[in-house]
């Protein structure tokens, strides 16, 4: 019987000789490497940096990139009017363009309108069920 294949055969790389990219299982990657949500904890990002390394599991199935700490920069604080930007495209996707009524959520580009607005009742069947072309 072949031994069983665990998660070092998978994702044990740290030459990157496999992978192309110094690879490491979870929990094994060397300190001083950060994941981009890891970074983003650290309020840092990533910059214009490539990663350096990678984490796999799930058989090699899973993949995080890993970023050095060292190297990454402050997080960008938007300003008070990129965020107002941001809230009125929000608001634009949430509004029907039929009836102008706010949605409460952000309405699929597919659907034409509102879900009180779609006259052929199209909205849960799948697009072009009902005369919606697929675009
Ligand atoms: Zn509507």
């Amino acid at each position: 019987m072949p031994r069983a294949r665990t998660a070092l055969h998978f994702c044990y790389d740290p030459t990157g000789e496999r992978y192309g990219l110094p690879t490491y299982p979870w929990r094994m990657a060397p300190a001083g490497l950060a994941t981009r949500r890891q970074l983003l904890a650290l309020e840092l990002r990533p910059g214009q940096r490539e990663p350096v390394a990678q984490i796999l599991w799930r058989r090699g199935r899973r993949r995080a990139y890993l970023y050095e700490i060292a190297k990454a920069k402050p997080k960008r604080i938007p300003t008070l009017a990129q965020l107002a930007a941001i809230e009125r495209a929000l608001a634009a996707r949430r509004t029907c363009t039929r009836c102008g009524t706010d949605a409460g959520y952000c309405l699929p580009r597919r659907w034409d309108g509102c879900p009180a607005c779609d006259p052929a009742g199209t909205v849960g069947a799948p697009a072009g069920a009902a005369g919606h072309p697929i675009p």
